[in-house]
């Protein structure tokens, strides 16, 4: 009793099958699913400004280093 179920994708007809291998179902996959969406734009702009910050926001003190 493991019959698959296939799917086809909403965005380019592909076939997709129903498990936990195919995790942006009913998508075959995260580009597919973000298209559709309609945030496929705005990743696409997220990753072009990262390497755009500053690292100084993410920086922490060492608590290692106290002059004691
Ligand atoms: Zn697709």
């Amino acid at each position: 009793m493991s019959e698959a179920i296939i799917v086809n994708c909403p965005n380019c007809k592909k076939e997709v099958v129903w498990g936990p291998e195919s995790p942006y179902r009913p998508f075959c996959s995260k580009r597919c699913q973000l298209i559709d969406l309609g945030e496929w734009a705005a990743e696409e702009k997220r990753i072009a400004s990262q390497s755009d910050l500053s690292d100084s926001e993410a920086w922490s003190e060492p608590e290692d280093s106290s002059p004691y």
